[in-house]
């Protein structure tokens, strides 16, 4: 079949799944206060107006937590998938996965139902979430791989954005048509995935591993040569897979427990700290309830509806903002990016903190639905927590957002990397599945407190990330490997170079791809490989 080599258009077929990934996210924000929801799901009988009142509160907490919890298994089990049928192969299972799960949506007529549906559809935005950034770091040149990866931050961005406006659209229809039409219409996503996908090649790493050399070579050819076969920079490559792959042979005892061997505990750590911290930034607050933030600081009405358009807002600054990531984060590395972001929301997260302390009061009795909403603001320190909430997003959306997916495909030797950053991915998806249930409570006990709760986390991870976590922007994931095995005088035992010494060599990298190192550069280069690769063997 015709098989497309623009890396871009890959990238953009692919990272659909991350697409998937936002719908998820905000597929229940603006239906579960609409009527034909509630009744359809009825457990609670009818208030004074005779409007029903849904599920009881636990059981749309589990209708909402199914989709994260589905999420996390499909995410741990990924792995397994994807080094075994390949990493396209396992994306296109996900997509399937994603069609069952909403038809049954759908079609739900019961909470039972709904429930399982949202499970397999978790299931698949887990296989998903985990396998996209796989496929594409080991398909994109090194210049440009956080970029690419990076597209699937942007996708997900895309995914809430959509989804949460398809949801607020069709919630003003009336009868279960409103719900049942945007989990009808989530499935054509994942069709054109599948689809698209047909016409993508595998990713020439997988191949190689399973000795499908002539495809590997093929596939670094159309995507890398520019259908030369012999273009230096496809033959360094294929070079390079090689070394590691029979390297891996010779030497690795291949499975899952390897990832808990003193030699890649470090790493293991750095890649599923990555994404727990990318949780703990508070990002999923601003996600799940900024009705509830922006309820509190005054902008409600009696309806509950006014908070929706601001909330919006949000999530466009979400998409917009991370625009500036997708153009320069090679060129940043990853490093100062995840310092920067989390010096920036650890402080809105103060201003936020601080505002409600010195200025809030508690509701009157009544004033709020839900007891989450456990502070109330008015004035210029409510327009204040306004603007801080969205430049918290703000910041979020170019650091920790695309860089936790760029980044621990990164660490990881070929052999390891698809259960690696299905086992990252799943950490990302059990935390959000936690903070889901803690955050609600969390405000109505400990109220502002919560904000200095996530502003800690933000301190801390900048710490983690300063001393633990190396520079691997522009390295061809070949060098990576080089740099926490590295053993030389300096490097630390079980974790190589340390980290705060690791910088960006995009220069060289990109003269490099481009086949115009000069041979001084050359030898530096070369030496530099020669010296690590002797010491990791
Ligand atoms: C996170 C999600 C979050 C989203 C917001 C992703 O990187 O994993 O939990 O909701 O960013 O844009």
């Amino acid at each position: 079949m015709y098989k497309i080599g623009n890396i871009y258009f890959i990238a953009a077929i692919a990272v659909i799944g991350g697409g998937l990934f936002g719908f998820d996210i905000s597929s229940m924000s603006a239906i579960i206060s609409t009527q034909p929801y509630l009744c359809q799901f009825n457990q609670r009988g009818f208030n004074d107006k005779g409007l029903c009142l849904g599920p009881t509160d636990d059981v749309q907490g589990g209708i909402t937590a199914a989709m994260p919890g589905g999420s996390w298994l499909g995410a741990l089990i990924s792995g397994f998938l994807s080094d075994r049928f390949g990493r396209k192969t396992s994306i296109q299972m996900g997509s399937v996965v994603w069609v069952i799960g909403s038809i049954i949506v759908c079609a739900a007529v019961n909470i039972p139902m709904l429930a399982v549906g949202r499970i397999v559809n978790g299931f698949s935005v887990g296989i998903c979430s985990a396998q996209v950034p796989v496929y594409i770091s080991e398909l994109a040149p090194p210049s440009k791989r956080g970029r690419l990866v990076g597209f699937q931050q942007w996708a997900i961005t895309w995914g809430i954005l959509i989804m949460f406006f398809i949801c607020y659209g069709c919630s003003y229809i009336d009868g279960t048509a409103s719900f049942r039409l945007p989990w009808g219409l989530q499935m054509i996503p994942a069709i054109l995935l599948f689809i698209g996908l047909c016409f993508l090649p595998e990713s020439p790493r997988w191949l190689a591993k399973k000795d499908r050399w002539e495809e590997s070579k093929a596939v670094l050819t159309l995507v890398h040569g520019q259908g030369d076969a012999n273009s230096p920079w496809v033959n360094q490559e294929m070079e390079e897979i090689r070394e590691v792959v029979e390297f891996e042979r010779a030497n690795a005892d291949v499975s899952y427990f390897e990832l808990f061997t003193p030699k890649m505990i470090n790493r293991t750590t750095i890649g599923i700290f990555t994404q727990i911290w990318s949780q703990l930034t508070g990002m999923n607050v601003m996600m799940y309830y900024i009705t509830y933030v922006f309820t509190m600081a005054g902008l409600a009405d009696d309806t509950g509806n006014a908070v929706l358009l601001p909330s919006g807002i949000q999530f466009v600054i979400n998409v917009v903002m991370t625009v500036p990531a997708l153009l320069w984060m090679d060129r940043w590395g990853r490093r100062p990016t995840l310092l920067i972001g989390a010096f920036f929301m650890c402080l809105w997260l103060c201003v936020n903190a601080g505002l409600f302390a010195v200025y809030s009061r508690a509701p009157y009795p009544g004033e709020f639905p839900s007891t989450a909403e456990s502070m109330a603001i008015s004035g210029a320190p409510a327009k204040a927590i306004i603007a801080s909430t969205y430049l918290f997003v703000a910041s979020f959306a170019p650091t920790w957002g695309p860089v936790s997916w760029a980044y621990p495909p990164e660490l990881y030797p070929l052999r390891l990397r698809g259960k690696a950053v299905a086992l990252c991915t799943s950490a990302n998806w059990a935390f959000n599945f936690a903070l889901a249930y803690f955050v609600p409570p969390a405000f109505a006990n400990i109220t502002w407190r919560t904000y200095v709760l996530f502003a800690t986390f933000c301190a801390a991870m900048f710490i983690h990330v300063y001393f633990m976590f190396p520079e691997t922007a522009n390295k061809p994931l070949e060098e990576v490997e080089m740099m926490f095995d590295d053993t030389r005088p300096g490097a630390i035992k079980y974790i190589g170079t340390p980290a705060w010494k690791t910088r960006n060599t995009r220069h060289l990298t990109i003269k490099n791809e481009r086949n115009e190192v000069s041979s001084e550069e050359k030898i530096g280069y070369e030496e530099r490989k020669e010296t690590t690769s002797t010491n990791s063997a």
